[in-house]
């Protein structure tokens, strides 16, 4: 059974929690009292549509991939996040919590980052809510993501180079959460997936909901026969859990959450949280994650730096217990596959993220034969054609 809210611990069943520094406790209370309040305000609702619809372009499309369609002997349909500001479905989740700092008073914002998506998404909402911004990028993947790091820059965003561990996302994590200790008093913690302590996961839930919610109205509306499988890529699991929470405990609809499998599951190389790795405790939420004997968090590994991360979402943890979503994974060759295709076949050059969610289409296309399918096309891949390019050189 999926819950509307976490219980009173924040706790989705066994998982989720809130596994933070004393010193934290008071502000995560702080933030689950104001969102409560903000989610059940009309007029927080009322702004909050507006900007969704002039800002970030939303309801975003649904559209028929025709010629993929024809070519797998599926029924193929694209929720269209790619067509949102900033070309990602990441957008949702900070314009919403842009709003709601401003409405606590936060002055300052401050997130992490690993490829920088999260980073330009936040920069955008304080750029244009007037909040000051900092973000945590590890100082490799800096290096990686120079365009991204200009782009925040741009946006009036200070990014601070994250030293310590491997130098990519899991540090900046930790970083931005040594920031906030410091200083909740004036600065609001914008976290970038449904991951985090409570009530995290649940607001960036409730803020991404609304790509499932548009979903169901649209398919309708535009005579569109009703999903019968949703299949969506997960790293933390923000774009997987907006579109398949409405959906979830429906019966009628099979959701598929597809991680990364990197160089194979084997081979240790890869972002399987919920494919092979095992309950602990990351980044203040109890779930699946990779770790060693010894509960030390373990390095993912994917071609697509959304998905290269060794946790995730706590909820994400209870749907796979509960069976409500399926998980699976494809490699890093597949999805690259799937990223031509997409590109060649529809004119849409996919994020490597959501080419992941085609890969899995394209190996299961016989079992899928005839049925309709909604990929949910989590963004663009402006941003990754760098490295497919040089992958190919
Ligand atoms: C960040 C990102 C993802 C992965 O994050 P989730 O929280 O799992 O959605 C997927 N697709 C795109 C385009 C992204 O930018």
């Amino acid at each position: 059974m999926k819950l509307e809210r976490p219980d009173a611990r924040g706790r989705y069943g066994t998982f989720g929690g809130m596994y933070a520094p004393e010193t934290l406790m008071p502000a995560l209370f702080e933030l689950e009292t104001a969102f409560t309040e903000a989610w059940s305000d009309d007029d927080f609702h009322a702004e909050l549509d507006h900007l969704l619809r002039t800002f970030v372009g939303r309801p975003t499309p649904v559209f028929r991939a025709a010629r993929l369609s024809d070519r797998l002997g599926v029924d193929l349909w694209f929720k269209r996040e790619d067509l949102a500001h900033t070309g990602a479905h990441k957008i949702n989740n900070t314009v919403g919590q842009g709003l709601l700092a401003k409405r606590m008073g936060k002055p300052r914002v401050i997130a992490e980052t690993g490829a920088g998506q999260h980073g330009v998404a936040t920069a955008t909402a304080c750029a244009l809510f007037g909040l000051e911004c900092e973000v945590y990028m590890g100082e490799k993947d800096i290096e990686r993501q120079a365009l991204n790091v200009y782009r925040m820059q741009m946006l009036g965003t200070k990014v601070i180079p994250v030293t310590s561990g491997a130098g990519t996302l899991k540090d900046a994590v930790s970083e931005a959460m040594r920031d906030w200790v410091s200083s909740v008093e004036t600065t609001h913690y914008i976290i970038g997936s449904v991951v985090g302590p409570h009530p995290f996961p649940w607001i960036v839930r409730e803020l991404q909901k609304v790509i499932g919610e548009e979903l169901q109205q649209q398919m309708p509306a535009d005579g569109i026969p009703a999903p019968e499988v949703i299949v969506a890529s997960v790293g933390g699991g923000s774009n997987a859990m907006g579109i398949f929470y409405p959906y979830a405990a429906d019966g009628g609809v099979e959701l598929v959450g597809v991680e990364a499998g990197g160089l194979g599951l084997a081979s240790g190389k890869h972002g399987a949280s919920l494919g092979v790795g095992s309950p602990g405790v990351i980044h203040g939420s109890m779930t699946y994650m990779l770790q060693d004997d010894f509960g030390q968090v373990l390095e993912a590994h994917s071609v697509s730096a959304g998905l290269d991360y060794p946790g995730v979402g706590p909820e994400h943890a209870y749907f796979k217990d509960e069976d409500l979503v399926r998980y699976e994974s494809v490699s890093d060759d597949e999805a690259m596959e799937a990223f031509h295709l997409m590109a060649q076949t529809e004119g849409i050059i996919p994020a490597l993220e959501s080419a992941h969610a085609l890969a899995w289409i394209v190996n299961e296309a016989d079992q899928l034969r005839g049925r309709t399918v909604v990929l949910n096309l989590s963004g663009r891949g402006d941003k990754d054609v760098q490295q497919v390019a040089a992958l190919y050189d």
